[in-house]
């Protein structure tokens, strides 16, 4: 029989695997994937960023959700521990611009695998391709799980303790479908709603399809609700046939999914000069037109200024001929153009599925957690660890981070 029986080998359940058996707890991890750890292998578009080497007071700014519940897990084990943990693994890592860590070799599964290691180092024993289907408890103790192995036959584990690190909904082809929620509901408790985070946001703009494609680097965004603004950001944003996205965008898809939810307003509105007042802008494009020969065209101008796939939308942005020879370009049509490149408005009228999520907002509900244990405050013996949780960060590393904190308090249960 296992001290320990541990759902998922995603980032929160390897961990905590690793952590209970390194702790002397005979641990069994079932995954229903062929393999641990399909999600960190894609993670970081497949560099995967584990976490953030800002300094750690300043994380909780970044914890979207219970950042207070977090903490504590945060204070236990956290970014200068990670860093540690993958070192002592054998993995080397570099910090990027953002303070952003990765592997050294670039590779994400550089990750999984010294995680993967870590447990097999320690005598975690691992089902693949076997799938829970329940947690057992009989008068508020956690007995076991029902799962259903490899060949597609039911069978039961006995173990007082259960890790459920299951994961969200988002990129459910990795494995993680939600099943954690039904296991935790089924025991009693309380699932915060699910939204898709971090996730393309959805424009009505008309020349939203002229744009796919285009990443446009060092603007300065504003997200407005019901007229108000709420969120600015700085860095990069792109456009794809999923919608607005690029980490400008990711960022601010928290607060637009919920509005949007509420049925609320939504735009977006793009500085694509921020580090130029009007004023300057317009001596600037002066200049441009002034050193310009007359039968030069508008686009030419617009080239100067913008990126190419650019230039197309924003002519029709602006309603003036792209061949309009630059000559024939009016004061108010160079207005225009300064309006539109200080606050071009993209309505937001959707955001993309979980399929393109990032990460899952909400989850199991925080305040039927021990922040202290990872334990359910309603079944003794039930932990949860990672993404099932109602935790969720912005991107740069902070989401692993939130797997690897909860998982490791999860995995130093007594037993
Ligand atoms: C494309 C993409 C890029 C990302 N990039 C980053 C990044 O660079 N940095 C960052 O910090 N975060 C990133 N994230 C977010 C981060 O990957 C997740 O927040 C994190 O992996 C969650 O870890 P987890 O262990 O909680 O869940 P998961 O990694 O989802 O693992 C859950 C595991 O449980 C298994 N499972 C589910 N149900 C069952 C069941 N019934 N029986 C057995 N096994 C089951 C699943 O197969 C899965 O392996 C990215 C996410 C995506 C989708």
């Amino acid at each position: 029989m296992y001290d320990v029986i541990v759902i998922g080998a995603g980032a929160a359940g390897l961990m905590a695997a690793g952590t209970a058996a390194r702790n002397g707890s005979k641990v069994l991890l079932i995954e229903k994937m062929e393999r641990a750890g399909r999600k960190i292998r894609i993670t970081g578009k497949g560099r995967c960023n584990l976490t953030n080497a800002r300094p750690p007071e300043e994380f909780a700014e970044q914890v979207r959700t219970n950042a207070d519940f977090f903490s504590v897990a945060f204070a236990e084990f956290n970014n200068r521990s990670t860093i540690r943990f993958f070192e002592r693994q054998g993995v080397k890592l570099s910090i990027e611009r953002g303070e952003r860590v990765f592997p050294q070799s670039g590779k994400a599964w550089d990750i999984s695998n010294a995680l993967e290691g870590y447990c097999k180092d320690f005598g975690v024993d691992f089902l693949y391709k076997t799938r829970v289907d329940e947690i057992v408890a009989v008068g508020g103790k956690v007995l076991g799980v029902n799962y259903t192995n490899r060949r597609g036959f039911p069978r039961r584990e006995e173990a007082p303790n259960v890790i459920v690190a299951t994961g969200g909904v988002s990129y459910p082809a990795t494995g993680s479908t939600g099943d954690g929620y039904g296991f935790a509901a089924d025991l009693g408790h309380s699932i915060e709603p699910l939204r898709p985070s971090l996730t393309p946001l959805v424009t009505s703009h008309p020349q939203r399809q002229y744009l796919e494609g285009l990443l446009l680097k060092n603007v300065r965004a504003v997200l407005h609700i019901d007229g108000e603004p709420v969120r600015e950001e700085f860095g990069e944003i792109g456009f794809s046939d999923r919608g607005i996205e690029g980490a400008v965008a990711l960022r601010m898809s928290r607060e637009a999914v919920d509005a949007l939810i509420d049925e609320r307003r939504v735009k977006i509105v793009l500085d694509m000069k921020p580090a130029l007042t009007e004023e300057m802008l317009r001596d600037r494009i002066r200049r441009e037109m002034a050193e310009m020969q007359p039968e030069e065209f508008f686009s030419e101008l617009l080239r100067k200024l913008v990126p190419k796939p650019m230039v197309v939308p924003l002519a029709k942005e602006l309603d003036v001929h792209s061949k309009l020879y630059i000559s024939k370009v009016t004061d108010a049509e160079t207005e225009r153009l300064i309006t539109v490149l200080k606050g071009m408005t993209f309505p937001i009228v959707d955001y993309a599925p979980f399929e393109y999520a990032v990460v899952t907002a909400g989850g199991v509900r925080c305040d039927e957690v021990n922040k202290y244990t990872m334990e359910s405050t309603l079944v003794s013996g039930l932990y949860f660890a990672g993404e099932v949780l109602d935790l969720d960060a912005n991107t740069g590393g902070y989401n692993l981070q939130i797997a690897f904190s909860t998982g490791r308090l999860a995995g130093m249960l007594k037993k």
